[in-house]
């Protein structure tokens, strides 16, 4: 069995393991990537056909780790995020409130980019790195944490030490159950079918969540300068039980459904995509932390996916571990030990609690049909659009600033 020794192991060639590879390649460190499947050759990996939404902060760590040049020309500016809901007996518009970029001396609220376009182009940079080995087509079998470094035996059959293993491997990590490390999950019975809608009005770069019972729905501006006409992407939150429904899954019922679920606001849609649908879930991790380990992005936490809040969040966590491990490398300290491994944990761990918290709390409201509740989405964007105080503080929140 050959030794490969490296300073860290990331596992899971994700959007949040790329980047991370990525920021630490940068200022020198070793990095090995495993990731479980193979791309593009024998297309064991579906395409991901969706698009993410990046806000300000995540776009400054783009370009502080030099990668935002090569998506600037996919990307959609995003001036501003419009929340609407819809009155459930008419189903028209009855209460809006506009965000608007400027507000936040900023200007724009982040872009849009398709997560085909992230993977391939991270891909491509980072099989150009000197400092990266790439192993596709395999994982971790054995984990083995010793006094100064950690072994990792893989299923096929390499042997990898390094001063720190990254587990960014997914909701579904194989790390975190390799190590015992409990979940909690809760399961919101609803769905997100996802697809692109052409429409008839021009959207303005603007970015779109409309409010009704069962759940938000989303519309976030493509970049169309290469197509004839107005696109969005769409995140539509329905119950479960619309998962088997074919009327959800075909295109020509779908696109007259939207157009009034929409309440009109972009005219009349037509569906130009294939339909996904995800499971909504909250899911987290019980620790951050495990000898040697930390646990990254959706292998620690899970959101429904409103305001932009998932891989935004995970953003975060990469921002601040590629700080501390440049910190320590200036200082000359360990990392991967104890003492580094509790400040990460301390960073992070109540922030990501207090946000997974507030989407919470947010997709519950936006799934209830208690009139009283709809009263308070209804009253809630007319208290926001008057008081600019709480407006500013709501932006700020949803803006990590
Ligand atoms: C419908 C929808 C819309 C969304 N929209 C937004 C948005 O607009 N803005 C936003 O911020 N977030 C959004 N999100 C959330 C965002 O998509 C996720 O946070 C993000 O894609 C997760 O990336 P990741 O790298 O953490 O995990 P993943 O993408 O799951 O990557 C994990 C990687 O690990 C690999 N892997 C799996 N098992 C193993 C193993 N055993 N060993 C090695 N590798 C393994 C996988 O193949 C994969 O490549 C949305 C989510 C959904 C469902």
């Amino acid at each position: 069995m050959n030794l490969i020794e490296t300073d860290v192991i990331i596992c899971g060639a994700g959007i949040s393991g790329l980047l991370m590879a990525k920021s630490l390649t940068n200022i020198g460190i070793k990095v090995a990537c495993i990731e479980k499947y193979k791309r593009q050759k024998d297309n064991t990996i579906e395409t991901d056909l969706r698009s993410t939404a990046l806000l300000d902060p995540a776009i400054s760590f783009f370009r502080e780790i030099g990668v935002w040049e090569k998506f600037e020309r996919f990307a959609q500016p995003l001036n501003s995020l419009v929340i609407c809901n819809l009155d459930p007996k008419t189903e028209e518009i009855n209460s809006s409130c506009e965000f608007f970029a400027e507000e936040l001396g900023i200007n724009v609220l982040g872009y849009n980019l398709p997560n085909k376009v992230i993977i391939e182009e991270l891909q491509k940079l980072m099989k150009s790195s000197r400092n990266f080995f790439y192993l596709e087509g395999d994982y971790v079998e054995h984990i083995t944490p010793r006094s100064f470094d950690v072994v990792i035996k893989t299923k096929g059959k390499k042997q990898i030490t390094s001063k720190l293993i990254i587990a960014a491997d997914g909701r579904h990590s194989n790390v975190r159950e390799l190590l015992n490390i409990k979940k909690f999950k809760y399961d919101y019975n609803q769905q997100a079918f996802v697809f692109n809608i052409k429409h008839k009005i021009n959207h303005d770069s603007k970015s779109y969540e409309i409010y009704k019972s069962e759940g938000p729905c989303t519309l976030v501006p493509l970049n169309t300068s290469k197509f004839n006409g107005h696109f969005s992407s769409v995140v539509l939150m329905l119950k479960d039980t619309k998962k088997n429904d074919k009327n959800f899954l075909n295109k020509k019922n779908l696109s007259h459904f939207i157009t009034k679920r929409t309440g009109y606001i972009l005219g009349e849609c037509t569906v130009t995509s294939e339909i996904r649908s995800f499971p909504i879930i909250t899911q987290a991790s019980s620790s951050l932390i495990s000898e040697r380990l930390i646990l990254l992005a959706e292998t620690a936490h899970v959101l429904p996916p409103i305001g932009a809040q998932g891989l935004n969040t995970s953003i975060h966590d990469i921002k601040n571990l590629f700080y501390l491990i440049e910190k320590k490398l200036k200082n000359n300290e360990e990392i991967g030990d104890n003492v580094f491994l509790k400040e990460y944990d301390n960073s992070r761990k109540l922030k990501i609690t207090s946000r997974m918290l507030s989407v919470h709390i947010l997709n519950k409201m936006a799934m209830s049909k208690n009139p009283t509740i709809s009263n308070i989405r209804k009253y809630g964007l007319s208290f926001l659009n008057g008081n600019k105080i709480s407006k500013k503080n709501v932006m700020k929140f949803g803006m990590f600033q």
